[in-house]
């Protein structure tokens, strides 16, 4: 067995300052030291890189890695260079010299890492070379883009389909962190594994607090979640560009460090928003979900979600983009009944655009998943787990999984829930489904609006039969029913309300409707779990060196050109305002700080952490 060799756990300790791997890890570390083909499955978060960057050191020879994007890559890279591993990246961003360095590098045998895009390996003479080379894996890193079922296919991976006949003896191993059967089994049959181990990890998060609210006031309540990071990481996701502007600049107003981020920007504003935030200049980045994929930002203490995605794999995928650090993070989902139907009229059109009938059964099947899951009201760890095929067991026990809106209580029942329905529905019948939500919410509570008094509407017995209740309330009762069937919306652009089977039920009496009260946002609430500074991360962290440790971190990525977390990540700086090591012995002894990292900055940090705490000790008591 290679697992556990001295080696593979020396060489991890070194390297990368490491001392325990994750259980998944472990496996698949082996299946790379002996050689193995694999497909390995990790949410975001789960360690992926590790599980193939750490086999090449111990076997000693090159292996490739086939990334979607260059920003990823140029990443990884600059992280593993940081680190001491040779390791380098061929794509179309390299200059004339610096491409004959990268190719000169693979000549000489000096690298164990290669990163390089699927279009350019699959170029003949690149194929040469790396035959050359001796090349004795391939990685194919986010190996669900090869696949039409997964959330990005990315026609150029269908030819890493080619590998196995150009290179026969060579191992594949391919990372994903979508865990759906079906693409499982495309990208085994696509990149033909043989023999291959699969290993899929375990998809809870159990560091994410997940938070689904119906939306009322966006921009308040968006404010109000990032209002417990201030100072911190976080990402908010928009479904238009034009809403990202707008959400960036009310942010600002308010006083947070926020930018916009789409695929309709200048390339060079998009990257100096990009290296702002990786180098810690920049807090907040509003994004529409073309941010994503090349953010490896460890430290990101909280994503928003202004709208519904269109499929828990997004959702997933872009929710997992927070607390890759293994510490504590929030993620907060808003959701109104127009998200589902808005999807509904964009998968239409496009697929139109193509020339089909229609949204496919599957799409719609995904968004309707994911629309349950916002009107669910069981645990959001359990729901998330489940849906990805695993077993959750946390929810059964006293206070649930500790992490979740549901489990922590936040969700208020609303006591009469039928009988609230049975006038909305009731009041949809009398208007003989002819109106949008607007409409029927002015009705039932008694509004006076030209158009009532036109239709004569307020003659309707269920006129004013709800006045009590406010207007952005009812709209979201009126979203909360059509997201459980008990109405629809037409797919038009009128969105007009329409009766179902079962909301004609519950008019006769039968069944029941089940209403949360949506809250408006308050000014913070203290007793809500929050990734906030009094959670177990920061037991015994002095937070002012934390945050002074923060600042050289960002000095010296801004003279390195690197993000920030390549540097050191939030873990570990918080390790060391709470062991306080004052010599670079201590230092190394602390995790993530590997030899090289410690001979490149560790005279810096133990500086300052000596600095400070000659300060502290001159201070009076
Ligand atoms: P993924 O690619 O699966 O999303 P990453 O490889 O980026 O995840 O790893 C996520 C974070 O976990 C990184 O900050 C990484 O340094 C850290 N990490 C990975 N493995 C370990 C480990 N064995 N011990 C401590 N931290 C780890
Ligand atoms: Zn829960």
């Amino acid at each position: 067995m290679a697992e556990d060799t001295p080696n593979i756990s020396s060489v991890i300790r070194d390297v990368w300052g490491f001392d325990a791997l994750r259980p998944m890890q472990r496996e698949a570390i082996g299946a790379g030291v002996e050689g193995r083909d694999a497909l390995v499955v990790l949410p975001t978060g789960g360690g992926k890189s590790l599980c193939f960057q750490a086999p090449p050191l111990v076997r000693d020879r090159l292996a490739v890695v086939v990334s979607p994007l260059i920003a990823l890559m140029k990443d990884q890279v600059d992280g593993l260079v940081s680190n001491g591993y040779p390791a380098a990246a061929l794509h179309s961003m390299l200059d004339e010299g610096e491409n004959a360095e990268v190719i000169r590098q693979i000549r000489e045998g000096e690298l164990r890492l290669l990163y390089i895009a699927p279009e350019r390996l699959v170029n003949p003479w690149v194929m040469d070379l790396l035959r050359e080379a001796g090349v004795d894996a391939f990685i194919v890193d986010e190996a669900h883009c090869i696949s039409q079922w997964g959330h990005d296919f990315r026609p150029e991976y269908r030819q890493l389909a080619t590998l196995r006949d150009r290179f026969g003896g060579v191992s594949v191993r391919a990372f994903t962190a979508t865990a759906t059967e079906r693409v499982r089994t495309d990208i085994v049959e696509q990149l033909r594994l043989r023999d291959a181990e699969v290993l899929v990890g375990d998809f809870d998060r159990p560091n994410l607090v997940y938070r689904v609210l119906p939306r009322m006031d966006a921009k308040a309540q968006i404010a109000e979640a990032l209002g417990r990071h201030k100072g911190e990481a976080s990402i908010v996701y928009c479904l238009s560009r034009a809403e990202t502007e707008r959400t960036a600049s009310a942010l600002r107003d308010q006083g947070f460090s926020a930018r916009h981020y789409h695929a309709g920007m200048d390339p060079d504003d998009r990257r100096r928003v990009q290296d702002d935030f990786m180098q810690e200049r920049l807090d907040v980045v509003v994004a529409t979900v073309a941010f994503g994929m090349g953010i490896d930002r460890s430290d990101v203490r909280c994503v928003v979600h202004a709208a519904m995605p269109k499929s828990l794999e997004h959702y997933q995928q872009e929710a997992g983009r927070a607390g890759r650090d293994g510490l504590e993070a929030e993620c907060v989902l808003l959701h109104s009944g127009a998200d589902s139907a808005k999807w509904r009229d964009l998968m239409d059109r496009s697929a139109r655009e193509a020339g089909l009938d229609g949204a496919s059964p599957e799409q719609i099947k995904l968004l309707w998943e994911m629309r349950d899951y916002c009107s669910g009201v069981t645990c959001r760890h359990a729901a998330l787990v489940r849906y990805f095929g695993q077993e959750f067991t946390k929810d059964d026990e006293p206070g649930g999984c500790g992490a979740c809106d549901v489990c922590l209580g936040e969700l208020t029942a609303v006591e009469d829930a039928t009988t609230i329905a049975r006038k909305i529905v009731a009041c949809v019948a009398r208007l003989d489904q002819r109106y949008g939500s607007g409409h029927v919410v002015d009705v039932l509570r008694g509004g006076n609006t030209q158009r009532i008094r036109d239709n004569g509407h307020d003659a309707l017995s269920t006129y004013a039969l709800l006045s009590d209740t406010s207007t952005p309330v009812l709209r979201s009762y009126v979203d909360q029913l059509v997201d459980q069937s008990l109405l629809a919306r037409s797919h038009d652009e009128y969105k007009v309300l329409r009766l179902t089977q079962a909301g004609i039920d519950l008019m006769k009496g039968e069944g029941e409707a089940r209403l949360i009260e949506p809250k408006m946002p308050t000014k913070r609430p203290r007793e809500q779990r929050a990734a906030s500074r009094d959670s177990a991360d920061w037991q015994g962290v002095a937070q002012a060196l934390f945050e002074a440790l923060r600042g050289l971190r960002r000095e010296i990525a801004g003279e390195m050109s690197v993000p920030a977390y390549i540097v050191f990540g939030d873990t570990t700086l918080r390790a060391m305002a709470r062991d306080k090591p004052t010599d670079v012995r201590a230092l190394g002894r602390i995790k993530g700080v590997g030899a090289k990292k410690l001979e490149s900055f560790g005279e810096r940090f133990v500086g300052l952490i000596s600095e400070h705490e000659d300060a502290n000790a001159q201070e009076p008591a």
